[in-house]
């Protein structure tokens, strides 16, 4: 039976994180998504505070491994429960913490020793931030991932990649990226490879940057890539790893991905949720203290106590998922049931968060508009509300079909 008690180290991270998304990154949201961009200068402030996606969670009292420490092993647990936490503060922040973000789990997956030595080796430096990017989606094929058309034509020493990749988190700054090509379209799956493409190659570069509803000042581009010429080695786990599985590797790179990943995007979208509701429950009772006639205020309350309960039945979810990947179980329904029901519920309390305070039409507070735009594209993206019913329905027919014998 899973524990979902938080032990003491994980109350000091929580502490840790809220206190630093309370002071650090709420001041700056509202005019980071002004800007459609982060302040340069909270990335020495972060630096200094010793938080990144690659070392996230880092005990705060623990030593750096740049300081020749060890740190503290990862646990997807401890890493919800930050994305939560930084996510209270804005989304937008902790998608745009330094590290290699979606492109990590691909190359830990499947890089080969050299090749994760050499493609992690840069967060190692300081001096500035640096970002990994995860480029999988194309104009032709979001939610159709066996659909892409980015082509992989092999070459003397290696590869040449032609196509486009759309709404790249982190994409217009990243050091390197991970991209999905097809050596054959019409081998679906079969024919996806992985590569590490780094930033300055030729026939790289960055399209238009996307502009967006919600979550402005996280970035989000387009990357092209026209006759790119990627090296043998960087084809990640190497060419033997895609001939021995005669096979599916690219594409369950790709979806492997997700299920380490989903989990966090839930806990970002409850770290919304919770954020506001939150801010209602303070504006609601601003106004009953200001003596205000509220005569609806039983049915508020009920909204509020509604809210709250909806979050913590989505973090609940999202632990489950976090505590069976942690314990090396299946946890690819799990993770989906997270996201699917986070997301979603996300989704209409910042709906209603709106409507209980600004019904008359007013300006709504500023917090509360700008969570309304941000939480939208958590019922879309690492896979829409609906694929996620669908991935959680296979999984329930599986079962099925498992326990009548078909
Ligand atoms: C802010 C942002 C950041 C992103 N970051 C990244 C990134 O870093 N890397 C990356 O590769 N991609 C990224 N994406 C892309 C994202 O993953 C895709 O937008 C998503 O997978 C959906 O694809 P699509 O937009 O093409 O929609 P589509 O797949 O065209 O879907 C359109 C609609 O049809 C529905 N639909 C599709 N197929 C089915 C089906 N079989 N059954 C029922 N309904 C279906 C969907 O649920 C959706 O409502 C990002 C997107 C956004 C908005």
């Amino acid at each position: 039976m899973p524990d979902f008690a938080e032990s003491t180290k994980e109350q000091t991270i929580r502490a840790y994180l809220h206190y630093f998304a309370e002071t650090e990154i709420r001041p700056r949201s509202l005019e980071a998504d002004r800007m459609a961009d982060i302040q340069p200068d909270f990335y020495s402030v972060l630096d200094r505070a010793g938080i990144s996606t690659e070392m996230m969670p880092r005990d705060p009292g623990s030593p750096r491994p740049a300081e020749g420490g060890k740190t503290e092993p990862q646990t997807l647990r401890t890493a919800v429960l930050a994305s939560e936490e930084l996510s209270w503060g804005d989304a937008s922040f902790m998608l745009s913490l330094p590290g290699p973000g979606l492109g990590g789990p691909p190359v830990s997956f499947i890089g080969t020793p050299e090749q994760r030595e050499r493609f992690f080796a840069v967060f190692q430096d300081r001096s500035r931030p640096h970002f990994g990017a995860y480029a999988l989606t194309e104009p032709e094929a979001g939610s159709d991932v066996a659909g892409i058309r980015a082509r992989c034509e092999e070459v003397p020493g290696g590869f040449r990649i032609t196509g486009t990749k759309t709404f790249i988190t982190n994409g217009s700054r990243a050091d390197w990226v991970v991209v999905f090509a097809t050596v054959d379209p019409e081998l679906g799956r079969a024919g996806h490879r992985t590569f590490v493409v780094e930033r300055g190659r030729e026939g790289f570069s960055v399209g238009r940057k996307h502009h967006k509803l919600g979550l402005r000042a996280s970035d989000t581009a387009e990357l092209v890539f026209q006759d790119c010429f990627v090296p043998e080695e960087n084809l990640l786990g190497g060419r033997a790893h895609y001939e021995r599985q005669l096979s599916q590797e690219g594409f369950k790179v790709a979806m492997a991905t997700f299920d380490s990943t989903r989990p966090l995007v839930a806990a970002m979208a409850v770290g919304i949720a919770r954020a506001a509701a939150e801010r209602t429950r303070e504006l609601v009772q601003e106004r009953y203290m200001l003596g205000r006639a509220l005569p609806r205020y039983r049915a508020l309350e009920e909204s509020l106590d509604d809210m709250d309960r909806r979050v913590r039945a989505a973090r609940l979810l999202t632990w489950k998922s976090a505590y069976l990947a942690d314990a090396r179980q299946p946890q690819s329904r799990a993770a989906s049931m997270a996201k699917a029901y986070a997301g979603s519920q996300a989704v209409q309390i910042c709906r209603e968060a709106l409507e209980l305070t600004a019904d008359s039409g007013e300006q709504p507070d500023a917090l509360l508009e700008k969570w309304f735009r941000d939480i939208r594209v958590f019922d879309l993206f690492e896979g829409t509300a609906q694929v996620q019913r669908l991935v959680v329905a296979r999984r329930l027919f599986d079962e099925i079909g498992a326990k009548v014998g078909l």
